[in-house]
């Protein structure tokens, strides 16, 4: 049939209608009535465009079905994570502490003194607290919350760039993801980028020599995500402090990640760490929650106490504000940094320092409960797994991973069925599935065996 027969063919709505009927009561008439039509103007637009689609009233009618599932079924639901990318962008950065996430449902299902000062009785700041606590940790003069580092970067920017001039070095003008791009978040703050270095080298005098009546700032951007090789020189954010300090000019650090946890131990030793910054006397220092620190999604402000003063006085802040159940987890999970708790209650750390042994004897246990499956072979092999979350490149970590084959499929086919059928996101390694142990959290072993199961089962 050609495309004119075919659009001819199309069901009329109210037929289509008529014969879903057995839809109505789940979805009511006029939802049904609605996807009918999106359906068959869709249709047209595929056959008018040259396109093809199958025309039958019953696959009409299953199509619409499926999109009326599609409709109603929740769309953010748990993955399993057997990438052993402990900080997966796409799979939702840090996995939160089980400390953090009851705090974060008892806020959500509660009153709370959010806003309340309790000893007073009356109206109190929701940052008081979260203040204070982080101030202890960093030992910053003051601190200040928002929703997430690019806004934090954003309102420094804006309450201390604005009508002067930022020096950044040219190595360091980075896209961080999205259209979060160092250059274009100064020009939306209202302040002058001065471009100094090249984007291999840069030198104490490049920043010396920039500087005028005008100058507001210097501006440091740990590049998270990349690494310069080679014939490089990089300003040390004490350098610049000593410079910056010497011409009055306050300096800022960008650090990304907010890494307060030691990761020597596995062999991480570029990552800036918190501490370590704040011993430069840096003015400003700004960082996410939901990298290395392994908290919720959250910018950390800390620094000098007139600068996040100002801060707090922008109406930006009052924009980028962090809700209740975010101020909960992220209480939590700097507490665990607090009582010197975090190696073994944050489970972004916990992952990235798991010890070797442990990683093995977790790849035995699920290639143990994959042996008596018919048609599933599996070994357990060395691998490397990547931090990631926009940290820590060119760090690999030794792991441990199952390497799983399933007679009549191949791997491609099989990591596509894992996905979308069983929401298991793993990776394909010299054209085998593996499934890295790192990131596997409490019984996700069990459910990857039984999804492998049910699979061989089908293909048998
Ligand atoms: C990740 C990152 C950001 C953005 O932080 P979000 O919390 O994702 O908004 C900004 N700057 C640097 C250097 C980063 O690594």
């Amino acid at each position: 049939m050609d495309n004119k027969s075919k659009l001819r063919y199309l069901p009329k709505i109210d037929e289509l209608v008529a014969r879903l009927e057995n839809l109505w009561a789940a979805y009511g008439k006029e939802m049904v009535t609605e996807c009918a039509r999106e359906q068959i103007d869709h249709m047209r637009q595929t056959l008018l465009a040259g396109g093809d689609c199958d025309v039958a009233m019953e696959a009409v009618c299953a199509a619409v079905e499926k999109e009326l599932k599609a409709i109603y079924a929740p769309h953010l639901h748990a993955v399993i994570n057997a990438t052993g990318v402990v900080l997966h962008t796409n799979l939702g950065r840090a996995v939160l502490s089980e400390r953090a996430a009851k705090a974060a449902y008892t806020a959500a299902r509660s009153y709370t003194n959010l806003e309340y000062n309790i000893e007073k009785g009356a109206r109190g700041s929701r940052y008081d607290h979260i203040d204070k606590l982080i101030c202890r940790i960093t030992g910053a003069e003051a601190a200040m919350v928002v929703n997430n580092n690019a806004a934090a970067v954003m309102l420094i920017l804006s309450t201390m760039a604005k009508g002067h001039e930022v020096v950044v070095s040219r190595g360091e003008l980075v896209e961080i993801g999205g259209a979060f791009r160092v250059p274009e978040i100064m020009e939306q703050s209202g302040g002058t980028l001065i471009e100094v270095g090249t984007t291999n080298k840069t030198h104490t005098w490049d920043y010396e020599r920039a500087i005028n009546e005008n100058t507001g700032a210097f501006l440091k951007v740990h590049t998270s995500n990349f690494k310069v090789m080679g014939f490089t020189e990089e300003v040390t954010l004490e350098q610049m402090v000593e410079i910056g300090h010497a011409h009055n000019i306050p300096v800022i650090y960008d650090l990304g990640s907010g890494l307060f946890a030691d990761l020597d131990p596995v062999g991480i030793h570029d990552e800036p760490k918190i501490l370590e910054a704040m011993a430069t006397g840096v003015d400003v220092l700004s960082f996410s929650g939901d990298k290395l620190l392994g908290g919720p999604q959250a910018g950390i402000i800390v620094g000098k106490k007139a600068l996040i003063d100002k801060m707090k006085k922008n109406p930006l802040t009052r924009a980028f504000r962090v809700d209740k159940m975010t101020f909960a987890a992220l209480e939590e999970t700097l507490r665990c940094y607090l009582d010197g708790s975090c190696d073994q209650s944050i489970p972004t750390i916990t992952m990235i320092k798991k010890p070797v042994e442990a990683l093995d004897l977790a790849a035995k246990k699920l290639k143990n409960l994959l042996k008596h499956i018919d048609g599933v072979e599996s070994a357990v092999m060395r691998e490397k797994s990547q931090v990631g979350g926009g940290s820590v490149p060119g760090v690999f970590l030794d792991t441990r991973a199952v390497q799983v084959e399933v007679k009549g499929i191949s791997a491609a086919a099989l990591e596509e069925k894992l996905r979308k059928e069983y929401s298991i996101i793993c990776r394909i390694s010299k054209d085998k599935l593996v499934f890295d142990v790192r990131t596997l959290l409490e019984g996700d072993d069990k459910k990857i065996a039984e999804a492998l199961r049910k699979i061989s089962e089908e293909l048998a």
